[in-house]
C-alpha cells in the first residue's frame, strides 16, 4: 500500500470535509488522545470529525475533551477520510465494515506495522502517534486549540511514561512544552490518568499476591484467570508495579478475556519484546509490545513463560 508524506497527508485534511478517527481496541492514551486530538483540529477548520473507537473507553480517559462523543461502530457511518491511528488496522474493531469513505489512511508509530493493509504514514522512531499528530499539525500551519493540546499531550505522556521511557528525545519534550503552552496542564492529565476506583487498587492488591517470578529472576508476571479478570474493571498500570522489581527485564501480565482467548501485555528494560509478541501474531514496541493468545489460560501462561524464558537465555 502506498505510503504519504505528511504534507500529503495536509492535502487531504485540507480538501476534504468530512472525517472519521479511529484507533484500537483496548484503548490506551495515544490512540483516544491522538483521535480526539485531531477531531479537534479538524473541527477548528470547519471539518466533520467523527471520532469511533469500538471498544470501552477506560474510566481515567474520561477526562479528555470530546471523550463523550467517542462512539462504537454500532451502525453504518460515511465520510470523505477514515484516518485509523496508533495501530494496524486489523485491530479496530467493527469499524472496517460500518465505514463508507473514499480514502482511507493509517497513521502509527509501531515498528511492526509494516503498512500492508491500508495506505499509510508510518513513522516507528516517533515515541507517540501524538507525536506524529503533532507533526501533522504543524505541517498543516494551524494552532493548536486548549483541547487539542489537551489530547495530544496526553497521548505523548502516557507512551513515554511522563517522557521518561527510552522512546523519549528532545523532539518529544519540545513537542509537550509546544503543547502545554497551547493550552495543556500537565497535573491536570497526570492526575486524571493515574487515578483509579478503590476496588482497583484492591485488586492490584490481589494480582500482586499472585504474582510469579521465573527465568531466574529476570522476568516477572501477573496471570489473571477468567472469573479473577472478570470482576476487574481494569488492569491498566499492573505491569508497572512488577516491571520496577530488581533484576527483572520482561514483566508480563497475562489476562484471560474469555474461552480460548487470552491477552497478553509485556514490557522490557533490555530484551526485544516487540520481537517476542510477532511470534504469537501481536505486535508493538521494542520495550512494550502485546499478543493475543488464542489458547486456554493454562497453556498459554505456559507457552508465554516459555518463550519469555527462551528470549531471556538466548540473550545471556
Ligand atoms: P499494552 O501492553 O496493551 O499497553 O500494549 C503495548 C504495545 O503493544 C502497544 O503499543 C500496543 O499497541 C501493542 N499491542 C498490544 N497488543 C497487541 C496485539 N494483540 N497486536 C499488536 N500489537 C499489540
Ligand atoms: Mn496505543
Ligand atoms: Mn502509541
Amino acid at each position: 500500500m502506498r505510503e504519504y508524506t505528511l504534507e500529503e497527508i495536509a492535502g487531504v485534511l485540507r480538501e476534504e470535509k468530512s472525517f472519521i478517527l479511529t484507533g484500537h481496541e483496548n484503548p490506551d492514551g495515544d490512540c483516544t488522545g491522538s483521535t480526539l486530538g485531531l477531531a479537534h483540529i479538524l473541527r477548528s477548520l470547519g471539518k466533520q470529525a467523527t471520532v469511533i473507537i469500538d471498544d470501552k473507553l477506560p474510566r481515567f480517559l474520561s477526562f479528555l475533551p470530546g471523550a463523550v462523543e467517542i462512539r462504537r461502530a454500532d451502525e453504518p457511518v460515511e465520510a470523505d477520510v477514515l484516518l485509523v491511528l496508533d495501530t494496524v488496522p486489523t485491530r479496530i474493531g467493527r469499524v472496517l465494515e460500518q465505514v463508507k469513505v473514499k480514502k482511507a489512511i493509517n497513521i502509527d508509530h509501531h515498528e511492526t506495522n509494516d503498512g500492508s493493509h491500508m495506505d499509510h504514514h508510518i513513522e516507528s522512531q516517533a515515541a507517540a502517534t501524538a507525536e506524529v499528530i503533532y507533526k501533522l499539525v504543524k505541517t498543516l500551519g494551524v494552532p493548536f486549540t486548549k483541547e487539542a493540546a489537551m489530547c495530544l499531550y496526553t497521548g505523548l505522556a502516557t507512551d513515554t511514561g511522563y517522557f521518561r521511557y527510552a522512546n523519549t528525545t528532545p523532539f518529544t519534550m519540545r513537542a509537550g512544552a509546544d503543547l502545554i503552552e497551547a493550552g495543556a496542564v500537565p497535573y491536570i492529565v497526570s492526575e486524571a490518568v493515574d487515578e483509579r476506583p478503590y476496588q482497583t487498587v484492591v485488586d492490584l492488591s490481589a494480582a500482586l499476591d499472585r504474582m510469579e517470578c521465573f527465568a531466574g529472576g529476570r522476568a516477572c508476571g501477573i496471570f489473571l484467570d477468567a472469573p479473577t479478570v472478570a470482576k476487574m474493571e481494569t488492569t491498566e498500570g499492573f505491569i508497572d508495579s512488577i516491571r520496577i522489581i530488581e533484576g527483572v527485564d520482561i514483566a508480563v501480565v497475562l489476562k484471560m478475556k474469555e474461552e480460548k482467548l487470552c491477552r497478553v501485555s509485556m514490557r522490557s528494560k533490555r530484551a526485544n519484546v516487540s520481537a517476542l509478541a510477532t511470534q504469537f501474531g501481536g505486535g508493538g514496541h521494542e520495550h512494550a509490545a502485546g499478543c493475543t493468545l488464542h489458547m486456554g489460560y493454562e497453556d498459554a501462561k505456559k507457552t508465554i513463560m516459555e518463550a519469555i524464558t527462551r528470549a531471556l537465555e538466548a540473550q545471556a
